[in-house]
C-alpha cells in the first residue's frame, strides 16, 4: 500500500450501536477470513444507550429479544436501565474480540460504488480530517435518527418562557429539578419513562405534568419477569435465554396480532388495566383512551405499572389539551388551563436519518434511495454490496437485525464458494411499490418522502413479522434471479460448482 493508495477491508460496519456490534459478532463468526473494521462517528460505542442520559433511561422492549440471540442476556429484569445494555454490549465486545474493530471518532460521510473494481470507496471524516477506506461490502448500523437534532415542533410564545427549555436528545446531566414543577410535553415512551423517573431519584421535582395532545396505549409490564427468572435457573442461562427468547417472541406476536385483529377487545383490555391502577373516577377515557387502535403505533410499557403509580401519588398528572403558547411561567393551554412551569421538557421525538446521512453513489452517480426498494429488508435495489439495518418497529429491533446479518454472511459464503463477488439487488421498474415503512409513528410519518420504498411480493416486502422473516431469511435460501438478486464475478472468476 502506498500513501495514496487507500487501505482496503473486505467489509466496512458502519456504527456500534447493537447492531453494528451484532454485525461485528457474525462477522468474526460466520466470515472469519474476513478483513473488517467498524467505523463509529462518536468516541464510544452502544449508540442510543449511550446517547440519551435523561433520568430513567431504558428500553421498552424486554432484553430476552432486545438482547442477541448468541448472548443470554442474564439479568434477573426484562426491561433494563441503559447502563445494563452499555455492559452488555461492553461484555459483546470483548467475548467476540471487537475491541481492535472499532475505530471510534471516525464519521462516514460518503460511499461510492466503482463497478470497475467492484468494490466501495468510502470517505471518512476525523478530527476535522477527511480520507478513504475501500471495501467489498459496506453494512449499515448507523440506526435510524438524527444524532444533531430532535424533533421539537414550532411553540408559539417558546421565547417567552423564563424557565429551561430542554430536549431529552440534550439533557445536561446537571440539570436540577429538585422541588421545580416540570411540564413534559409528549406521551411517547420517553415522556412515559421521565414522569416517573423525575419524581423518584435523588432529586425529585415538585410536581411533573405530562401534557399531550393525543393519549398513547399505556400497558403495565413486569421489570422483572417470573416465568424468564424460573426458567434461568432451573436450566442455567444458556437455555434459559433461548426458552424466554422463544416465549417473548411468540408473546409479541400475539399481542400484536390479537391487537390489530381485534382491536375494540383490546382496546377494552388496555383500558381496564389502566383504570385498575388510576385512582376512583380518574377520566381514563380522556387520558389514556387514543383516537386510534392498538399498535397502529407503537404501544409503551410502563414497568410494575410506575406512571401508575406516580400519578395516583398526586405528584404527577396527565394533561390533554392543545398548546395555545407558551408564557412567561408555563404554558396557556387551549381549554384555558394554564401549566405553571419551571422546567419544560420536550419529548417530542426523533428526527428520522436514514443511513447515517451517508451520501451513496453507484459510478459517480448519486443514489436517490427514496426511488430504491428494500429487497428482502436487508438490501437497496441498484446498490450493489450493501447491507441495512432496519430491525422491527412492532417488536425489539434487534430481533430482525440478527437475521438480516446472518443472512447477508450467508449471502456472502454463498457467492465465495462460487467465486462471485458482486450481489445487487434488481427492481421491476413497473413494481408497484410504497414507503418502507407502514408505520404510523410521528417519526416516521413525518419523513415518509425520504424513505426507501417496498414491494408487494415476498422478497420486496418490508415485512414487520419475525415469523415471516425467519422463513424467508433463514431457511434453504433462493438466491437465484428469481429472487429478485444478481450475483456476478466482478473483478473475479466465476467458477463452478
Ligand atoms: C430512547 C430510546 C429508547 C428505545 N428503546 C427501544 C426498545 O426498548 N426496543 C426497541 O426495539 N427499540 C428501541 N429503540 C429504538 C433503538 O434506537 C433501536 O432499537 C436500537 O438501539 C438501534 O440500534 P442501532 O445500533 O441500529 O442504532 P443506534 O443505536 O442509533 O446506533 C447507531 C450508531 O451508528 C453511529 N453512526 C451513525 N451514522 C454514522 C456515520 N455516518 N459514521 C459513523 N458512525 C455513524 C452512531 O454514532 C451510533 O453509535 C429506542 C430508541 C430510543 C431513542
Amino acid at each position: 500500500m502506498t500513501s495514496t493508495t487507500p487501505e482496503h477491508l473486505d467489509i466496512l460496519v458502519i456504527g456500534a450501536g447493537i447492531s453494528g456490534i451484532g454485525a461485528g459478532h457474525y462477522i468474526t463468526t460466520e466470515l472469519p477470513e474476513k478483513s473488517f473494521a467498524i467505523l463509529e462517528g462518536r468516541s464510544t460505542f452502544g449508540g442510543t444507550w449511550d446517547l440519551f442520559k435523561y433520568p430513567g433511561i431504558r428500553s421498552d422492549s424486554d432484553l430476552h429479544t432486545f438482547g442477541y440471540e448468541f448472548k443470554p442476556w442474564e439479568a434477573k429484569d426484562s426491561i433494563a436501565d441503559a447502563h445494563k445494555i452499555i455492559d452488555y454490549l461492553r461484555e459483546t465486545i470483548e467475548e467476540n474480540g471487537l475491541g481492535e474493530k472499532i475505530r471510534y471518532g471516525h464519521k462516514v460521510v460518503s460511499a461510492d460504488w466503482s463497478s470497475e473494481d467492484a468494490r466501495w470507496t468510502v470517505q471518512v471524516e476525523r478530527d476535522g480530517e477527511r480520507f478513504a477506506i475501500t471495501a467489498g461490502w459496506v453494512f449499515f448500523g448507523s440506526g435510524y435518527y438524527d444524532y444533531d437534532q430532535g424533533f421539537t415542533p414550532e411553540f408559539a410564545g417558546r421565547d417567552r418562557f423564563a424557565g429551561q427549555i430542554i430536549h431529552p436528545q440534550f439533557w445536561p446531566e446537571d440539570l436540577d429539578y429538585t422541588g421545580k414543577k416540570v411540564v413534559v410535553v409528549g406521551s411517547g415512551a420517553t415522556a412515559v419513562t421521565l414522569v416517573p423517573s423525575l419524581l423518584n431519584g435523588d432529586k425529585r421535582a415538585a410536581h411533573v405534568t405530562m401534557l399531550q395532545r393525543t393519549p398513547t396505549y399505556i400497558m403495565p409490564v413486569p421489570k422483572q419477569d417470573p416465568l424468564t427468572n424460573l426458567f434461568h435457573r432451573a436450566f442455567g442461562h444458556r437455555i434459559g435465554h433461548d426458552l424466554s427468547r422463544k416465549r417473548f417472541i411468540w408473546q409479541q406476536r400475539g399481542v400484536y396480532v390479537f391487537a390489530q385483529r381485534f382491536p375494540d377487545l383490546a382496546r377494552k383490555i388496555i383500558r381496564r388495566e389502566n383504570a385498575k391502577r388510576l385512582p376512583e373516577g380518574y377520566p381514563v377515557d380522556v387520558h389514556f383512551n387514543p383516537p386510534y387502535n392498538p399498535w397502529d403505533q407503537r404501544l409503551c410499557a410502563v414497568p410494575n405499572g410506575d406512571l401508575f403509580k406516580a400519578i395516583r401519588s398526586g405528584d404527577a398528572s396527565v394533561a390533554t389539551d392543545k398548546i395555545v403558547t407558551f408564557d412567561e411561567t408555563g404554558i396557556e393551554l387551549a381549554s384555558g388551563e394554564h401549566l405553571d412551569a419551571d422546567i419544560i421538557v420536550t419529548a417530542t421525538g426523533l428526527k428520522l436519518k436514514l443511513f447515517g446521512g451517508v451520501t451513496l453513489s453507484v459510478d459517480g452517480r448519486e443514489v436517490d434511495i427514496t426511488q430504491s426498494v428494500i429487497h428482502r429488508g436487508a438490501m437497496l435495489s441498484g446498490v450493489p454490496n450493501v447491507a441495512i439495518a432496519i430491525g422491527y418497529t412492532n417488536s425489539s429491533w434487534t430481533l430482525k437485525i440478527g437475521m438480516l446479518f446472518r443472512y447477508i454472511t450467508k449471502l456472502i459464503q454463498h457467492m465465495d464458494a462460487r467465486g462471485l463477488d458482486v450481489a445487487v439487488a434488481v427492481a421491476d421498474p413497473d413494481m408497484p411499490t410504497r414507503p418502507a415503512l407502514d408505520f404510523e409513528a410521528g417519526y416516521v410519518q413525518r419523513a415518509l418522502h425520504e424513505l426507501p420504498r417496498q414491494g408487494e411480493a415476498d422478497d420486496w416486502r418490508m415485512s414487520m413479522s419475525y415469523f415471516e422473516d425467519a422463513k424467508r431469511l433463514n431457511s434453504e435460501l433462493s438466491l437465484g434471479e428469481e429472487s429478485g438478486l444478481r450475483l456476478s464475478a466482478g473483478t473475479r472468476a466465476a467458477v463452478t460448482v
